[in-house]
Parts: C-alpha cells; sequence; structure tokens
C-alpha cells in the first residue's frame, strides 16, 4: 500500500495519521519539533497544546462543540482518547493534564508498526504521492511561501481578524433592520444583505466609552507584525479619535430606519451575513482584541443585539491559513493538486478540537483514496459535515476567516408547534446528528 505523508504532527496531523494506520494506511509524519521550533510550542511532542488545556465544553446534547467530541470518540479519534485518560476535574469543560496528554499521542503514533516519523522541516509542496499538510497557524516560513506560490498571494493569510458573529434569531429585529447601504444590489436579496443597529448620540457616546475602557488582550511574543494592515482592532480606531468610528464602519449614510423613518441615526452598526444559510452575521469591522467576557459586555450595548447571543466572539491573531471555499474541494484536496489534502487550523477551522476533527476527516478521506475507495464527508447535519462543508463550500470566500464549530452551521430546525426554547433546540440537533453520524460510520465498515 502507498504511504500518506502528512506535514506536522499537531492535532490536526496526529489524528490524520491515526485514522490512517487505523485503516491499515502507511503514514510517514514529517514534525520539524524539536529541530525547529514556533514561538508558542514548548516540546517537541505531537498535539502539543499551545496555551489553554481545555477542550471546552463536553457537553453533547446541547453544545456544538460536545458534540464534535463525541463524533471524534465515536470514531475512534486518538485526541479524545488521550484527553479521556488524561482528564482533570473541570465542571462540563474537557479540561486535560497537557504533557502527558501529548506525551500519550507521541508513544502511541512512535510506537505503531505503520508509523515512520521523519524530524525534519518540509520547505516545499510536493508535487507526487499522497499528502496532507497539517502545519497549523504557525507554519514554517519556507512552506508557507511554497503554498502561497501554488495558490498566489490572495490565497493565504497570515493574520486572521475575527469580527463577532452573532446568530440571527438573537436579534431584536424590532429595533434593527435589513438594507444595504443606498439600497445596492440587483436582487433582493443583495438589497437586504445587512442588518442595520441605530445608535442615537447618547448611546454613541457611552459605547465608544466602554469599549475604550474595555480591557484589551495582549499579543504573543513574536506576533506583532503586520496586523495592522486593512484590519484595524475596532477599539484602536476608537482610539485615534471618537468620531473615527462614525465615519467608518459606523457611519449613518444612505440607511433609513423603517421604525422610526423621522429620525436620522448618529451611527449605525451593520451586520452582515456570514454563511449561506442565513443563521450567522458578523458585525462589520468589529475585529478587536478586546477581551472575551468586555466584547459580550460592550456589544450588547449596541440596540438590537442587547439579547445577542453569539457564535464567536472577535479576534486578532497570527495565523497562517488558506482561502479554503476557493481552494479546495468538497473532500479537503487542494483542486490545483488534488495529491495534497489540507487539514487543521490551517484550513480556515479554530481551536484546538476543531484542528483535530478535520485531521480525522482528511485522515480517513486520504486513507480511503489510497485504498481505491471514496469516502464522502459525513452529511451537513452533523458537526464534522457543518465545519466541512463551511470551509469547503458555504461560507463566503471573499471574507473568509476562521470559524468554530457552533450550531448556527447546521441546516436550521424549525421549532414546531410554537416557539421552543434555544435549549431544546440544541437537543433536536444532537439527537439528528448523532443518528447521522452513526450512518455515515457505518457505511465505512
Ligand atoms: P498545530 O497543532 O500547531 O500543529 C502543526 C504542526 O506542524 C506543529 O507541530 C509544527 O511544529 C508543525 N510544522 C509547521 N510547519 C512545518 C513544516 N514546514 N514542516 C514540518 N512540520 C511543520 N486553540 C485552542 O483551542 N485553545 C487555545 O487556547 C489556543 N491558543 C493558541 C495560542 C497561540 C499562541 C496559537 C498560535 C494558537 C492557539 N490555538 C488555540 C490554536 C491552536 O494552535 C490550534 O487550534 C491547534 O493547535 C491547531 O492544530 P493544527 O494541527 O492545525 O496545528
Amino acid at each position: 500500500t502507498e504511504p500518506l505523508h502528512i506535514i506536522g504532527a499537531g492535532m490536526a496531523g496526529s489524528e490524520a495519521a491515526w485514522q490512517a494506520v487505523s485503516m491499515g494506511v502507511p503514514v510517514v509524519l514529517h514534525e520539524m519539533r524539536p529541530h525547529v521550533g514556533t514561538f508558542a510550542h514548548r516540546t517537541g511532542n505531537f498535539a502539543e497544546m499551545v496555551c489553554s488545556n481545555s477542550f471546552r465544553s463536553d457537553d453533547d446534547e446541547r453544545n456544538a462543540v460536545g458534540l464534535l467530541h463525541w463524533e471524534m470518540r465515536a470514531a475512534g479519534g486518538i485526541v479524545l482518547q488521550s484527553a479521556e485518560r488524561h482528564r482533570l476535574p473541570a465542571g462540563g469543560a474537557l479540561a486535560v493534564d497537557r504533557d502527558p496528554f501529548s506525551e500519550w499521542i507521541t508513544a502511541q503514533l512512535r510506537a505503531h508498526p505503520l508509523v515512520t516519523v521523519s524530524e525534519t522541516e518540509v520547505t516545499e509542496l510536493p508535487a507526487d504521492g499522497h499528502w496532507i499538510v497539517a502545519t497549523g497557524p504557525l507554519t514554517s516560513g519556507a512552506l508557507a511561501d511554497s503554498i502561497r506560490a501554488v495558490t498566489g498571494a490572495e490565497s493565504l493569510a497570515f493574520f486572521d481578524a475575527i469580527a463577532p458573529i452573532v446568530y440571527a434569531d438573537s436579534i431584536d429585529m424590532s429595533v434593527a433592520w435589513r438594507q444595504s447601504r443606498y439600497d445596492k444590489g440587483e436582487t433582493e436579496e443583495e438589497r437586504t444583505a445587512y442588518i442595520n443597529c441605530p445608535m442615537d448620540r447618547d448611546q454613541y457616546e457611552a459605547f465608544i466609552d466602554a469599549m475604550l475602557a474595555a480591557e484589551k488582550a495582549e499579543f504573543h511574543e513574536g506576533e506583532t507584525a503586520g496586523y495592522f494592515d486593512g484590519c484595524l482592532p475596532v477599539e484602536v480606531m476608537a482610539e485615534r479619535g471618537r468620531e473615527t468610528l462614525r465615519f467608518g464602519p459606523m457611519k449613518p449614510v444612505g440607511l433609513t430606519n423603517p421604525h422610526r423613518p423621522d429620525v436620522k441615526p448618529y451611527a449605525v452598526v451593520q451586520l452582515r451575513r456570514d454563511n449561506a444559510l442565513g443563521t450567522l452575521y458578523n458585525i462589520v469591522g468589529f475585529q478587536t482584541k478586546m477581551k472575551y467576557g468586555a466584547q459580550t459586555t460592550v456589544f450588547k450595548m449596541i440596540p438590537g443585539l442587547t439579547q445577542a447571543s453569539f457564535a464567536r466572539l472577535g479576534g486578532i491573531h497570527r495565523n497562517t491559513f488558506i482561502n479554503s471555499p476557493t481552494l479546495l474541494d468538497g473532500r479537503m484536496r487542494l483542486k490545483s493538486r488534488p495529491n495534497i489534502r489540507f487539514a487543521g487550523q490551517i484550513t480556515g477551522v479554530e481551536g484546538y478540537v476543531e484542528s483535530a476533527s478535520m485531521g480525522l476527516l482528511a485522515g480517513r478521506m486520504a486513507a480511503a483514496e489510497i485504498l481505491g475507495r471514496d469516502l464522502a464527508p459525513p452529511p451537513r447535519e452533523t458537526a464534522l459535515g457543518a465545519l466541512v462543508a463551511h470551509i469547503t463550500g458555504d461560507a463566503d470566500a471573499k471574507t473568509f476567516q476562521p470559524m468554530n464549530v457552533n450550531f448556527g452551521l447546521f441546516p436550521p430546525i424549525e421549532a414546531k408547534g410554537g416557539r421552543r426554547g434555544r435549549k431544546d433546540r440544541y437537543k433536536a440537533y444532537t439527537d439528528r446528528a448523532k443518528e447521522a453520524f452513526n450512518q455515515w460510520l457505518a457505511g465505512q465498515s
């Protein structure tokens, strides 16, 4: 059997390797650490957790990341197996003892008869053979240059600039309204692509004060250069002058509030549709380094968002990622070089769990291909399927930014017979997902 080469033994690469060898396909795992380091990794271990020691909520009934844990356990994932073995008490969260967690994964893979480890930095995208690139947010410079040469400069980003994302159904439409600035657009859908939240002068001034006072996250060492190009954090815009936002992303021009047509808003916050399903909206221009707690307080001051529920909060990080919606096919292959798959954070998912899950899928798909089979992605109703469908198709390629798993990525379940509580609805999502995931798994055996 031909081997599968995997570049990077992080969260995604380790999981991809485990899945492939579990299917009987030999793997060559290329990892540059400990010979070449990154600013965040400390060890030469595989699947090192570079920051927090948490895989977030383990609630597989009412939480999307908990559901992703469930699916990865069902698929025999090594990351979840090790997390389970090295679990620390943390309420509903899955927190782990980080060093034994990654040492155990390293030992399992190194001891596996089908795994060969090559401790080298790969500096070029290979032309032949079966490959998965899983080099993560801190992909080495030489390889990043090679990826850029193949994909085009526009398609590889070195920083993310994430604006908060809100569940559409948590926006108060008795205050907000749908309208594109100057009613621009060919179709009704385009003319109503934005949701607008109006502010009067007092609300605007209080909002600016709150942003200036909010606690901000520090950049990690070695992380700072270059992020100011075209994506200033919203609070930095506010620091430059109290009126800067009102003449920037919050300008109130070209918009008429149908709830109060007689009053011209002093400023307007705009939200733009973030996915094809129309379940998620991002706050335009609001990429931020404010701490998460501060973000929820500050953004809920926006009229129309006082009850908002956030699918993800904003952030700006050093993060190498490709424009997956344009570059990858539905089976995570580079369209221009289908012998190469991408997996993990470099595909534009965010977080340990999401990255490992994309490794799980890419590993299975690549191994299936080597064995002469075709493996379709899991159904969209599953967490894995929803996430991969988002990055390889649903997300808007022009504004593509990294995404966490969340219920807004799933085909909506309409409330039947009156308004169902959000919690009940989430249970319906996870029940539907588990059934679909089991069927997908059964189809492979
Ligand atoms: P990684 O786990 O980074 O693995 C990539 C591997 O590829 C590394 O081992 C690297 O050494 C190797 N590599 C890179 N280039 C080459 C090359 N050319 N040749 C060979 N090997 C190579 N996520 C969270 O969920 N929680 C957090 O608290 C968190 N904090 C973070 C803090 C920082 C500073 C950073 C940078 C990221 C953080 N993340 C966090 C995101 C986290 O890094 C990812 O979610 C996860 O580790 C990504 O998995 P991955 O497999 O895609 O990449």
